[in-house]
């Protein structure tokens, strides 16, 4: 189970709703992970068993849990269903190899799994599609499976026929083995094998296996010639081809089952088992060094150098902080010394665990390919890179969308202002996409989030966790600033400083940039352009270092910078004098001088809003959007009502809820997320410019 191949990292990928943690549980329930099988003697023991553990809160919560299944481990690793939290599911989508995507058979694709779905086209996760709840009145597999030809992928086919359907839903015909598995046999569908094809269903299932075959045949020519010959095409031959096409992007299978009714959850199992990738499938992780942009491969071998990624902080109530790791290359063992690559710090593993659901095992070692959580380092953040050495080369960070939303917040009284203080601290270690500041002109304290929904999540935990008491002002965007001019500059840091002369000089040049939202990029950029021999490389970082922080207070209205590409081009040292702090602030002053001169412009957040609403209320809401300075990208029949789907700045849309139930007479829902930053009108900068000058 330990090697290398026998590893599935995945995520359940899904709108809110559609079943995920009820096939979580599932799935942790037959692996045996959750619950001795033999202790549950019937189904209304195990439905209470459910509602305690749901009540003591110890389900999967965890950023991942391990799952056994016929000698494969599978790590399910937790991707949030709300949008306000995308940047959660970003986080997972940059460490898993493979996906479940679950949808509800009533409801179908639903527009927030389809901006999951699309999130993982971008980071290339191979994915299967499970269709749950077909026991549910309206289940219409059907047409779930064209709805995800119409919204997701032509690439996707059912591998399986549903036995009956609504309450009469009993069982799965998987066209693969050409086996019918019923799941009625006991109330929870613990024993099931395969069984003959009811005649009834003969004919559709040859059929979804013809299609299939069809498919599958693109990808492989032995089962093209026995398709086109007629000829029988062995299970194994077909699953291995299946698997292929799965790994390499070109096919999704399609599932269904009940997984509340216990029916058909063990089949995905089979399904993560057979053709989801394992950690050698997937391409070799590439690394780059930060400065100068070369890149370094790095390979699933347990011998070769160590490097592993951070990508979820969590606070145990046990064991304290427990940090997530992939490692990605080599092997790290317990009580090892690391370095922290991002932050050049040194930290000790105190101890390797593996979470099974609410039990954690400690570890000596863990592998290229695995994910665990370690205990010990103090400093370590979510996105940094470990490895065993001192190096330059990190993992590509994990970037996360920019907070869009700001709020004041201050203590009610004296005495909780070292405790907000704190907690607001805590907060923001766990939550990369949670930030708190200080503004520089007026000194309130803010924080800022991903959406109203996620600051009050957090105003909640500050009172009810950390028993915080504090006055919140009125939702604010997060505006930025970035430049439309190119321009390069000298300058230098030539003096005496107690004593000791200090030299530096720098030529940078900054120009604009794009930063493309689907690729997660970092939003400002630096790139060294000389040889060593101009400024030794040592220096290099304190440059960079200097130039970034000057980029966190634009001109215009001391908010953040994105988009700016900041290039090293020349400048000069001496051997005696100079020093990463003389350059360091060399590359800082240049900056805050250039940028005054550089057509700054304002940007603000563009949210993508999708509203389903009935037809007769349409040309209302569109008007309004339409006045908001919004603009249309689709409109698209949604069975009997029709789906707008729109991008409007969020200066525009505080308090849309009430403005939409008014326009439809509360017939309208919408979802909105964070889709890019662009640069705001002229007339309208003037606004926020007099707003915020107070001239
Ligand atoms: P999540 O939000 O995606 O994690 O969804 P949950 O697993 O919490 O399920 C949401 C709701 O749907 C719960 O009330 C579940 O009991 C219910 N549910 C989940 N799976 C099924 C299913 O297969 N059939 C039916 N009828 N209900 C289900």
């Amino acid at each position: 189970m330990d090697s290398i191949e026998n590893i599935r990292n995945i995520g359940i990928i899904a709108h809110i709703d559609a079943g995920k943690t009820t096939t979580t549980e599932r799935m942790l329930f037959y692996s045996g992970i959750i619950h001795k099988m033999g202790e549950v003697h019937d189904g209304n023991a195990f439905m209470d068993w459910m509602v305690q553990e749901k009540e003591r809160g110890i389900t999967i919560k965890s950023a991942a849990t391990i799952c056994e299944w016929k000698g494969v481990r599978i790590n399910i690793i937790d991707t949030p269903g709300h949008v306000d939290f995308t940047a959660e599911v970003q986080r997972s989508l940059r460490v898993l190899d493979g996906a479940v995507g679950v949808f509800c058979a009533v409801a179908g694709v639903e527009p927030q799994s389809e901006t999951v779905w699309h999130q993982a086209d971008d980071y290339n996760v191979p994915r299967i599609a499970y269709v749950n709840k077909m026991d549910r009145v309206g289940a219409d597999f059907d047409n779930v499976v064209s709805m995800i030809h119409e919204r997701l992928t032509e690439n996707a086919l059912p591998i399986q026929v549903p036995i009956g359907k609504e309450d009469k839903f009993v069982g799965v015909i998987d066209v693969v083995s050409m086996k019918a598995y019923y799941f009625n046999h006991d109330p929870l569908g613990v024993k099931y094998y395969p069984e003959d094809i009811p005649d009834e269903y003969l004919e559709q299932a040859q059929t979804t296996r013809d299609e299939l075959l069809e498919k599958i045949s693109e990808y492989n020519d032995t089962i093209m010639e026995k398709y086109l010959e007629g000829e029988d095409v062995e299970e194994e031959l077909l699953k291995d081809a299946i698997r292929y096409a799965v790994i390499h992007e070109q096919f999704v299978p399609i599932l269904c089952g009940s997984s509340f009714k216990n029916t058909g959850v063990q089949l995905i199992m089979d399904a993560i088992k057979d053709y989801m990738p394992s950690p050698l499938d997937t391409p070799p992780i590439i690394a780059k060094n930060h400065l100068t942009n070369e890149e370094k491969k790095f390979y699933p071998i347990p011998d070769k150098d160590f490097i592993a990624l951070a990508f979820k902080l969590e606070i145990d109530k046990y064991v304290g902080k427990l940090i997530f790791i992939r490692v990605y290359s080599g092997t790290l063992k317990k009580g090892e010394t690391v370095f922290n690559r991002t932050s050049g710090k040194k930290e000790r593993i105190a101890r390797l665990l593996h979470m099974y659901s609410n039990k954690r095992q400690d570890i000596e070692e863990v592998k290229a390919g695995d994910i665990a959580a370690i205990v010990g380092p103090k400093f370590l953040r979510t996105g940094d890179t470990i490895a065993k050495t001192k190096g330059d080369f990190l993992l590509e960070k994990i970037v996360f969308p920019e907070t869009v939303i700001s709020v004041a917040i201050e203590p009610k009284t004296k005495a909780d202002e070292k405790l907000l203080r704190e907690s607001l601290k805590k907060l923001e270690e766990e939550d990369p996409t949670f930030k708190v500041s200080v503004h520089k002109e007026t000194g309130q304290t803010l924080i800022s989030g991903m959406g109203e929904l996620h600051l009050d999540i957090i105003i909640d935990r500050l009172q009810r966790e950390f028993n915080v008491q504090a006055n919140i002002g009125k939702p604010q965007v997060a505006y930025k600033e970035t430049i439309t001019k190119t321009k390069e500059i000298t300058e230098e840091f030539i003096r005496e400083l107690s004593g000791k002369g200090q030299y530096a000089v720098v030529t940078l040049r900054l120009s604009p940039f794009e930063v493309d939202e689907s690729k997660h990029e970092e939003r400002n950029k630096f790139e060294v352009k000389v040889s060593p021999e101009v400024i030794p490389q040592h220096f290099w970082n304190a440059i960079k270092e200097g130039a970034m922080t000057s980029l966190l207070t634009g001109p215009l209205m001391s908010s953040p910078m994105q988009g700016v590409k900041v290039e090293l081009i020349g400048g000069s040292y001496n051997e005696v004098d100079s020093s990463e702090v003389a350059f360091s602030i060399a590359a800082s002053l240049a900056i805050n001088n250039v940028l005054k001169d550089i057509g700054a412009r304002i940007m603000e957040p563009i949210m993508l809003v999708t509203i389903i609403t009935p037809e007769q209320y349409m040309g209302d809401i569109i008007g309004d959007v339409n006045s908001k300075r919004g603009k249309i990208s689709n409109i698209r029949d949604v069975k009997t009502k029709k789906e707008i789907v729109c991008y409007i700045p969020l200066a525009e849309l505080f308090g849309y809820t009430t403005t939409l139930r008014s326009l439809s007479q509360g017939q309208a829902i919408y979802t909105m997320e964070y889709d890019h930053y662009e640069i705001v009108p002229t007339s309208i900068e003037e606004k926020i410019l007099k707003r915020v000058r107070g001239y």
